[in-house]
């Protein structure tokens, strides 16, 4: 009997069994598929290793600007898909050196029986048990039930979209989302006309309204179109009928979500489900005495990062690690990979509004002088203040835009559009998670000439 059986070899799956294996349990790790996840095979890499192309690209065909001629520049889509497969496989094996001292079945398993002592699961015709189960499914592409989308040729969802070798003349996306948007860019910088669909008022809707005004306002003008406030009502053939008009397009690619994968865990009749995810507590236990879930599969926040993390609290929790470690939720950076970046962390304007207008009760805060916005302060500054900005982003502005309480002085949220502010978001990242003071945070020393000065320059 193993002492850990992990179901999938996703970023919680494989981070898991790297944690647990070193720390002495023998360890089962089932992936059906490849080891990596959706993040690694169908996700996060493969998509930024595409972009990365798309944008070199888009750079060499923009370089008169930076007073450097490039002629006749051209791209090879398929050179561009041969090189993310080579980085997705290089990967690929790095994660399973990693995973040595596990053993790993590639094949789906099913759970087939359960005590609190121990967990059964079939896997290509054997039997195997393990004391503790920890489930890291993940999730798949969701189909909306629009009729003429299923099994129609010229509907992708993003594994089909990755996988073609060859690029659309024209590509109507369903879904301005995180997944939309960075589809969107990837294909308007290769010359494909992009045409996006969203059916809430704006794109990116949870992300802070500021910030996606900027990219918007970018991307109308550079000629993807985005239509707000659609609803796609049907689809025929390469024809999107939407309640304002009807879209053609080569093909059509949907992208409005993603859902928990709970396949192979029927066995587990009495599993805590919640809005079709697995309910977990701080630690990811789930309601089931030696079952633990991290991921995707349990719907609280689908980052790859926190996949990774839930995985380390989860595996602290199993081996009775002191001190016990929980997950910062209200800390946890999200990027989206359009042309400007855009990063955040912590709460947006909205979020501290609403979270004051509920903990002091509508009465209380019209009594205030200045209302529930007395609360809280909202710093901007666009990113132009920064001299290294300005130097590398010809004709761009970017916006920094930071919410601190008025109370304690802390830091809230930061919401950033410009590159490459991905790469500097985790600075911002410490000082909503350490709960930094504004004073606390302008005592530390950014190296000059960065991007990164902006958040420094934003609380000054
Ligand atoms: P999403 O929830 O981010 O966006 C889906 C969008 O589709 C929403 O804006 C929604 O309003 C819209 N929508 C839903 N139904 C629609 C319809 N019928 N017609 C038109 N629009 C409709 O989902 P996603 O973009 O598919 O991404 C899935 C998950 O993967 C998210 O949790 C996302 O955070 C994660 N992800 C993250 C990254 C990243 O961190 N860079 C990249 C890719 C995916």
């Amino acid at each position: 009997m193993y002492n850990l059986a992990i179901l999938g070899g996703g970023p919680a799956g494989y981070t898991a069994a790297e944690l647990a294996s070193k720390a002495g349990l023998s360890v089962l790790l089932f992936e059906q598929t490849a080891l990596g996840g959706t993040c690694l095979n169908v996700g996060c890499i493969p998509t930024k290793t595409l972009l990365y192309s798309a944008k070199l690209y888009h750079n060499a065909r923009n370089a008169a600007k930076y007073g450097v001629t490039a002629d006749n520049v051209a791209f090879d889509y398929a050179k561009m898909q041969q090189r993310k497969t080579k980085v997705v496989r290089k990967l690929v094996a790095g994660i399973r050196a990693r995973l040595q001292a596990c053993t790993i079945v590639n094949a789906p398993a099913q759970v087939t029986a359960r005590t609190d002592s121990e967990v059964t699961l079939t896997a290509n015709g054997e039997t195997y048990t393990a004391e503790q189960l920890f489930i890291c499914t993940g999730s798949t592409n969701f189909m909306p039930p629009i009729p003429g989308l299923k099994d129609n040729p010229a509907v992708w969802d993003s594994t089909a979209a990755l996988e073609a070798k060859e690029l659309p003349a024209s590509v109507a996306i369903i879904g301005g989302g995180v997944i939309g948007m960075e589809f969107a860019t990837l294909y308007h910088e290769l010359g494909v006309a992009v045409t996006v669909v969203e059916a809430m008022p704006t794109i990116l809707p949870n992300l802070d309204p500021d910030i996606v005004a900027l990219l918007l306002d970018k991307y109308r003008k550079s000629g993807i179109r985005i239509l707000t406030d659609t609803r796609v009502k049907a689809v025929e053939g390469d024809v999107l009928i939407t309640d304002g008009e009807l879209i053609e397009a080569e093909r059509i690619l949907v992208c409005v979500g993603r859902r928990a994968n709970l396949q192979g865990l029927e066995a587990l009749s009495d599993l805590r489900l919640e809005r079709g995810a697995i309910w977990v507590d701080e630690f990811m236990r789930t309601n089931l005495k030696n079952v633990y879930a991290a991921g995707d599969v349990t719907g609280k926040v689908m980052l790859a990062h926190v996949a990774a993390r839930q995985a380390e609290v989860a595996v602290g929790r199993m081996l009775r690690q002191l001190p016990l470690q929980r997950i910062a939720y209200n800390a946890i950076p999200s990027v989206v990979y359009t042309n400007p970046e855009i990063a955040s962390v912590g709460l947006t304007e909205q979020q501290v509004r609403d979270f004051y207008c509920d903990m002091e009760g509508d009465e209380r805060i019209a009594a205030m002088e200045g209302g529930v916005d007395s609360l809280f302060q909202v710093h901007t500054l666009p990113m132009t203040y920064s001299g290294r900005f300005v130097a590398e982003n010809e004709g761009d502005t970017g916006l920094c835009k930071i919410i601190t309480d008025r109370r304690n002085n802390t830091i809230l949220g930061v919401h950033m559009i410009g590159n490459p502010c991905s790469e500097f978001v985790s600075a911002a990242s410490f000082a909503v998670r350490m709960g930094y003071t504004i004073p606390e945070f302008r005592q530390v020393i950014f190296p000059h000439p960065t991007v990164s000065e902006i958040l420094k320059e934003t609380l000054l």
